[in-house]
């Protein structure tokens, strides 16, 4: 099974430590990302793990390390290949973003369109968006699976972002028929992945929201709608300084999730320690309550608290401590909190909270009108 990346070759019965080239610098010298390849003595398929892209999450890097010892290499079926810190930069300056890159870095990975000519008045990808494009190439040629490890808020709680599957509906009805048939099923590989990993589980937003930000163009939802591999964004909860009993339970279920995928032996352990939450049907992720008015907030729930239509969820008050607008901030639906996002001083319309709500719509559609086109 001879695999390499960047200076980590694949061995069997071996991890293998080396460094993977993203581009020259103008100072001298090269950026690179750290590279480990486990492989065990026996064939099985090829495991991406990935972390810290927004370099102010900490706990996937933790993770990756406890997770990749000889004791698992013993084991294992097949190969990972794993870069604990996937945008070093920021993790250098504890930043979310890269200093070669102006934006979210998990925005860069292809959107599956095919290339044209480029116009010479409009710049050309930065420096990290190419780099990202070759190791997708490596990550597309090489993946059975991949999973991306982040953090969301302090306090909120461990938890699964699922992408949607998107096929294509211009073609043919024969085509358009195998592409929704092809879509479904790697959908379910995706539903089973997650259901192995066992902690909670959240879709992406739909169409609109998630073409508008992007989020085709982050590691997973790339791997999903551009490279047809399997792919999950776990969340870790407080980034800046991981959480023991997360890490803790992310190794369960990433181990889970190997066995799952026939790279271990063994039945599933019990995840736990953690909360889980799971209210018997389909939710998706939504950034709500929005205050609507700039005032300071005081949170009544935290995370993973179950909250009904109309539950109080925060009091607003003005810089003074009076009491605003209504008062209280509450629920404009049944769901869960996934965590309070950061702060508590807020402008007109921003969100005080994550909330899992109903998901109503497919977890497979149609891209939308014209994509290709544009
Ligand atoms: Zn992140």
């Amino acid at each position: 099974m001879p695999f390499s990346l960047g200076s980590a070759k694949a061995s069997p019965g071996r991890i293998s430590y080396g460094t993977y080239p993203l581009f020259d610098q103008p100072t001298g010298g090269i950026e690179e990302l750290p590279v480990v390849i486990a492989q065990g003595n026996s064939k099985g398929p090829t495991f991406w793990l990935t972390a810290g892209i927004h370099g102010n999450e900490h706990s996937g890097l933790q993770v990756l390390h406890l997770l990749l010892n000889r004791e698992l290499v013993r084991q294992l079926h097949g190969t990972i290949v794993c870069i604990p810190a996937l945008n070093p930069s920021g993790l250098q300056g504890m930043r979310r973003e890269s200093y070669f890159h102006r934006g979210d870095p998990n925005r860069l990975f292809p959107d599956g369109k095919p290339k044209g000519n480029r116009d010479p008045d409009i710049d050309p990808p930065s420096i990290l968006e190419q780099a990202y494009t070759r190791l997708f190439a490596e990550i597309k040629a090489s993946a059975n699976y991949w999973i991306d490890l982040h953090n969301t808020w302090t306090g909120s709680i461990s938890m699964v972002y699922r992408d949607r599957v998107y096929y294509r509906n211009d073609g043919t009805a024969a085509q358009i028929k195998a592409a929704k048939a092809e879509a479904e099923k790697l959908d379910q590989r995706i539903e089973d992945m997650c259901r192995a990993y066992g902690h909670s589980v959240l879709c992406e937003m739909a169409s609109e929201a998630y073409f508008d930000d992007r989020l085709h163009r982050s590691t997973t939802g790339a791997a999903v709608n551009a490279a047809r591999i399997p792919g999950l964004t776990m969340e870790l909860g407080t980034g800046h300084m991981p959480d023991p009993a997360i890490v803790q339970a992310a190794l369960v279920g990433l181990k889970n999730v190997l066995r799952w995928a026939g790279m271990l032996d063994g039945a599933p352990e019990p995840v736990t320690g953690i909360k889980i939450v799971n209210l018997g049907y389909r939710c998706r992720r939504r950034s709500t309550p929005r205050v609507p008015l700039s005032c300071i907030v005081r949170h009544l729930v935290d995370a993973g608290d179950l909250v009904k239509q109309g539950d109080p969820i925060a009091e607003i008050r003005d810089i003074w401590g009076r009491p605003v607008g209504e008062k209280v901030l509450r629920s404009e639906y049944d769901g869960w909190i996934m965590g309070r996002t950061h702060g508590i001083v807020r402008y007109e319309g921003e969100e005080i909270c994550g909330m899992g709500v109903r998901d109503d719509l497919p977890t497979v559609l149609p891209y939308p009108e014209g994509y290709f086109a544009k």
